[in-house]
C-alpha cells in the first residue's frame, strides 16, 4: 500500500508560487530561525556583504524553499534554484557558479544527493569564492583557479545526518524547520483562503488545520481540495461540515493519518502487544520498506506523539490506543 497521495508532502504543485509568502513578515510561524534569520540579514545589508551560507533541514513541505526565496527577496538580491541530484558533473556545477552575480542566492534542494566530486568544487566555492578547475588534456592538463562574485549558498535537505562533516561545517547558519502548530496552519489557511477569494469558516479552518500533519503544503493540498466539494455543491463559504465530509471521502483521519499510518500503529498493537518493536521487523510484518517508514511516516507519528523511540523499538503510546478507540492491555 502507498502513501495517500493527499498528505503526501513530497509532491509539489504546480500552482504553489501563488501562495508563497514573499517576505519575513508574511512568513508564518517557524519564529527562532526566522527572528535571526532577519538580524543576520540586517546585520549583512548594514556590512553591504553577502549573507553567510544557510543550511535549513526538515520534513518536506515546510518551507525550506520559501524561505530561500525571501532570503533573496529581503537581501535584494536575486535567486537561482537547483537540486542536487540534477547537478550530475563538475561542469554542471562550475557553470552555475560562474553564472552568479555578486550577492545572489544559490539555492540547492536535496543538497544531501550532491555526489562526492560535485561536492568537493563547493568547499574553495564556499569558504573562498573560488573554484579550481582542470583544463587541457592528458600531458598538458592543468589546474586554473577562478574566482566567483561572493554568493550566499542555500542548501535544503530533509535527511541532515547525510550530509558529509566538510559540507555541513562551511555553513555559517544551520537551522531546523518544525512542524507548524494548529495555530500557525490556521492562518496559512487563512491566507490562502483570501488568495483564492473563497471563504471559510472558522472552524473549518480548524478541522483542516487538524489534519493537516503540520505541513503547509498540506494544508494548501487539502484547501484545494475541500474547495472543490464546496463549489460542486454550490457553495460559495467552505463550513466545518462540508471539510469533515470531504476529508473523510479522501481517506484523511482527524488527525491527518491515511491507511498506511493506521496499519503501522495497528501492526505495533496487535502483531507486537505494543511493543517494543525494531523497525525491521515492524516493516516486515506490514509489508512497507523500513526507510519510507523511517521517513515519510514516523516523523508526525513522533511529533504527535502516538508512537516514541526507545533503544529497543518503536512502543505505541497511549494516545495511539486512544485514537485508534483500542483497549489497552495491562
Ligand atoms: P520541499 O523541500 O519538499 O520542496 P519546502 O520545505 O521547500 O518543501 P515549500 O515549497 O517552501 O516547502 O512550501 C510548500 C508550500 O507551503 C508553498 O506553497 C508555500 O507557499 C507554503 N508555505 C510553506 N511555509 C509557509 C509559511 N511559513 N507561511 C505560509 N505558507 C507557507
Amino acid at each position: 500500500m502507498s502513501r495517500n497521495e493527499i498528505l503526501d508532502a513530497n509532491i509539489c504543485e504546480d500552482d504553489e508560487s501563488s501562495l508563497r509568502p514573499s517576505s519575513f513578515d508574511e512568513y508564518v510561524g517557524q519564529t527562532n530561525l526566522k527572528e535571526n534569520l532577519k538580524v543576520f540579514v540586517g546585520a549583512a545589508k548594514l556590512r553591504d556583504e553577502s549573507l553567510d551560507h544557510v543550511l535549513l533541514y526538515g520534513p518536506p513541505g515546510l518551507g525550506k524553499t520559501t524561505m530561500s526565496m525571501i532570503i533573496a527577496n529581503e537581501m535584494g538580491t536575486n535567486i537561482k534554484i537547483t537540486t542536487g541530484p540534477s547537478i550530475e558533473k563538475t561542469g554542471d556545477l562550475v557553470a552555475i557558479l560562474t553564472a552568479l552575480e555578486p550577492g545572489d542566492v544559490l539555492f540547492i534542494d536535496e543538497i544531501h544527493r550532491l555526489n562526492k566530486v560535485v561536492e568537493e568544487i563547493l568547499y574553495p566555492a564556499m569558504e573562498d569564492f573560488c573554484v579550481d578547475v582542470v583544463i587541457g588534456k592528458e600531458a598538458s592538463t592543468r589546474s586554473v583557479r577562478i574566482d566567483l562574485p561572493p554568493f550566499t549558498l542555500v542548501g535544503a535537505t530533509t535527511r541532515a545526518g547525510d550530509l558529509s562533516a566538510p559540507l555541513r561545517d562551511r555553513f555559517g547558519i544551520v537551522s531546523k524547520l518544525e512542524y507548524y502548530d494548529e495555530t500557525d496552519l490556521k492562518t496559512i489557511i487563512d491566507r490562502t483562503s483570501r488568495v483564492y477569494q473563497m471563504p471559510m469558516d472558522d472552524d473549518a479552518k480548524t478541522a483542516l488545520a487538524m489534519r493537516s500533519r503540520g505541513t503547509p503544503r498540506i494544508a494548501n493540498r487539502l484547501f484545494r481540495r475541500v474547495r472543490d466539494f464546496a463549489q460542486f455543491n454550490g457553495e460559495d463559504v467552505i463550513t466545518k461540515e462540508r471539510t469533515i465530509e470531504a476529508l473523510d471521502r479522501l481517506k484523511v483521519d482527524q488527525l491527518g493519518l491515511d491507511d498506511v499510518d493506521h496499519k503501522y500503529l495497528l501492526g505495533i498493537i496487535h502483531r507486537f502487544k505494543g511493543g517494543p518493536v525494531g523497525l525491521e521487523s515492524l516493516a516486515a510484518s506490514i509489508g512497507e520498506e523500513p526507510q519510507t517508514l523511517e521517513d515519510v511516516y514516523e516523523p508526525y507519528l513522533l511529533q504527535i506523539g502516538l508512537i516514541k523511540r526507545t533503544p529497543r523499538g518503536r512502543i505505541a503510546t497511549f494516545e495511539a490506543y486512544n485514537h485508534l478507540n483500542i483497549q489497552m492491555e495491562d
